[in-house]
């Protein structure tokens, strides 16, 4: 080993010691409520295939069909020469879809939060002048790494907490040239709900900018249509952050909202301007899963339902899911080496529930997080919810 890569393996040993190493799994069989995974077939808790598109006949449809128009790939970035009509047709959907005056496709969820938040604030290289990032104390990975990559300055609130939001606008506004509120919509983590509506009274009383990031919150909440349908907003927002990856069964990212900031943001994103376009087939896909999305509110109701009886089974096992307040059902255990063993336990009895544990979560709340879908059927519940009771009582858990 040579001695500049030392701290690699010293970094690697010191994971596995604290039981933080992540041993990937290998899924050989599309996502679906059953899957094939390291070799075995098990019921999956882990995709946020939230109404079972990723595998559908349809969607994957227009895929194929997509290849044999436009080929496999753009070619180019979009600025240059990769916006096929396709990515138009697209944003155009996107934009009915959500209720805004516009949208703009990137090439994930994750992309979309780089895109858009160093776009719109950041430092004035000329003059000094900053501006200001008040995020929830919970935001997704993707939100932190956007505000960090601003270079504004970022100030955290607490979770889902407007009045601290008003209390920290009110104390650092006056220093900063603007200020940018954002948030998840759902936490990933928890599966709680921002409250949209108080947030952006708060943020608009001070003239902030608002940006909410509704990755889970599409397919699931609004009737499918997202938190901010949910919350009655629709066109609101100054950014709407989304992805194509969940509910949607695809991949791709969101960028909507106003058309005058959508227009900058396409001027100025720096993914946007130097990464290449999302390929013809996602983008098919994408606008094939809008419609059917759209098309299919039944499969919301389903996910819900579905949720809702996997929740009472789960607290009656007595067994705590913390917050949630949507199909997303932690269950917490606390010690990360108990979650670790507790996931291990229901594969080897064929459920695949992923264990989280720090720096993912906060110390001392590792969990196993269950991603609800249409896809399950009762019948799968129910044995899921067996195997987790079995090992709730072998590890002493209940
Ligand atoms: N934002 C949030 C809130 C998310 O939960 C996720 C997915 N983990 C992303 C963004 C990233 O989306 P994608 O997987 O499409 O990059």
């Amino acid at each position: 080993m040579s001695e500049k890569l030392a701290f690699i393996e010293q970094e690697l040993e010191q994971l596995k010691a604290e039981k933080r190493y992540i041993n990937i799994r290998t899924m050989e069989s599309p996502a679906d409520a059953w899957m094939v995974v390291d070799g075995k077939r098990v019921l999956n808790f882990c995709t946020n295939n939230y109404l079972g598109l990723a595998n559908h006949p349809e969607i994957k449809a227009a895929a194929k069909a997509a290849i044999d128009q436009w080929g496999v790939g753009p070619a180019a970035v979009r600025t240059i020469a990769g916006t096929q009509s396709l990515h138009l047709e697209f944003e155009r959907r996107m934009a009915a879809f959500k209720s805004v005056e516009a949208a703009m496709l990137v090439q994930s969820g994750f992309c979309a939060n780089q895109a858009a938040i160093p776009a719109l604030v950041g430092q004035d290289k000329a003059t000094g002048a900053q501006d200001v990032i008040f995020s929830d104390r919970l935001n997704h990975a993707s939100i932190i790494d956007g505000a960090r990559l601003s270079g504004a300055k970022i100030i955290v609130y607490e979770h889902c907490d407007p009045a601290d939001l008003e209390a920290k606008i009110k104390e650092h506004l006056p220093q900063y040239r603007r200020g940018l509120m954002v948030t998840d919509g759902v936490f990933s983590m928890d599966g709680d709900i921002a409250p949209l509506d108080r947030l952006y009274k708060v943020a608009e009383k001070y003239g902030v900018l608002t940006m909410v990031d509704d990755a889970h919150g599409e397919g699931v909440l609004g009737r499918g249509k997202g938190i901010v349908s949910h919350f009655g907003l629709e066109g609101r927002f100054d950014v709407e952050i989304g992805t194509l990856s969940k509910a949607f069964g695809v991949m791709g990212g969101v960028i909507a909202g106003k058309a005058i900031v959508v227009d900058y943001i396409r001027q100025k994103a720096r993914p946007n301007l130097f990464s290449s376009a999302l390929t013809p087939a996602d983008t098919a896909a994408c606008l094939a899963a809008v419609d059917y999305v759209e098309r299919h509110p039944e499969l919301v109701d389903r996910l819900w339902a579905n949720a809702e009886y996997f929740k009472q089974g789960i607290a009656q096992i007595g067994l705590n899911t913390g917050s949630t307040q949507t199909p997303i059902v932690p269950v917490m255990l606390g010690e990360v080496g108990l979650a670790k063993t507790f996931s291990a336990k229901l594969f080897e009895y064929g459920v695949f529930a992923m264990a989280l544990g720090f720096p993912t979560v906060p110390q001392g709340k590792a969990r196993i997080r269950v991603m609800n879908t249409a896809a399950h059927s009762r019948q799968d519940l129910d044995l899921g919810l067996a195997v987790f009771e079995r090992v709730a009582k072998e590890l002493g858990v209940v």
